[in-house]
């Protein structure tokens, strides 16, 4: 056991090493978002860092999503056993079988939402809380959906911490969207169903996009935009996110 937690503390410092960041190993008080792993508690220079090394080289050019990815702080959202790891653009663990998204996905999913400050927007997975944040940055109001109740609470109260007033949290199937408070300027899905949900499209106010991942294994990210005729779609890139799942499965 003790040789085991060793060889794992010497690969993170490895790892640390490589991507040039202070040699010490992560707290594992348990605590959410430690920041005693690290000298600046914010952590601000790792993000810049990380926006040139992974954000700028993917071709994401929107000014203001660039920024929010500099602002918010990711470490924040992941467990303290990977803080050390938040800034290198990977997806992390954040319990119950789901991951918190690869920065650069985020980042390129929400700038082709083209999304302006007036906007309100609905996001189907909120796992960590992080994609909602950056939403948060750059939108009017957004209502995110968590299916798996503790995720739902732990990243309502890691947005609360945050100073978040702009985001609602809500547990339940987000297959069905928020009928009641539809129609949304845009809409992402964070987690892939096999098709796309009608229900979204439903609630897409004319001029509104939906992004979502499309497909079983390897899925297609799909951009959907509603206009007075009907709706358009965009087939982007490959991906991989974890299924979408149904109310009735997630009961079983
Ligand atoms: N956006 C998240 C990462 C999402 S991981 C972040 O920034 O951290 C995908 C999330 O979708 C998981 O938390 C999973 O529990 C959730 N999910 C899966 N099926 C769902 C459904 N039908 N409705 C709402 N959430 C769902």
């Amino acid at each position: 056991m003790r040789s085991l937690r060793h060889s794992s503390r010497c690969v993170m410092l490895l790892c640390a090493a490589v991507i040039g960041l202070p040699a010490v190993s992560p707290s594992c008080k348990g605590d959410r978002g430690a920041d005693s792993a690290l000298t600046s508690p914010n952590r601000q220079a790792e993000r810049y860092r990380m926006v040139d090394q992974y954000i700028l080289p993917r071709g994401i050019k929107d000014p203001a999503v660039i920024d929010a990815v500099r602002r918010v702080p990711r470490h924040r959202f992941v467990p303290a056993r990977y803080s050390l790891f938040a800034y290198i653009d990977g997806p992390l663990p954040i319990g119950h079988n789901q991951t918190i998204s690869q920065p650069s996905l985020v980042a390129e999913m929400t700038e082709q939402l083209k999304l302006k400050k007036t906007d309100k927007v609905l996001e189907i997975g909120t796992g960590s809380g992080y994609q909602a944040a950056i939403l948060a940055e750059l939108a009017d109001r957004v209502l995110t959906i968590e299916i798996v109740e503790p995720l739902a609470r732990q990243a309502e109260q890691t947005l609360a911490e945050l100073g978040y007033k702009n985001i609602r949290v809500r547990i339940g199937d987000g297959y069905r969207g928020w009928p009641e408070e539809a129609p949304f300027d845009a809409i992402i899905v964070t987690a892939a169903p096999d098709h796309v949900p009608q229900p979204l499209l439903d609630q897409l106010a004319v001029g509104g996009r939906l992004i979502l991942p499309v497909g079983r294994d390897v899925q297609t990210l799909e951009l959907h935009r509603r206009t007075a005729e009907g709706v358009e779609r965009k087939r982007l890139t490959l991906v991989r996110f974890v299924p979408l799942v149904r109310q009735e499965e997630a009961e079983k």
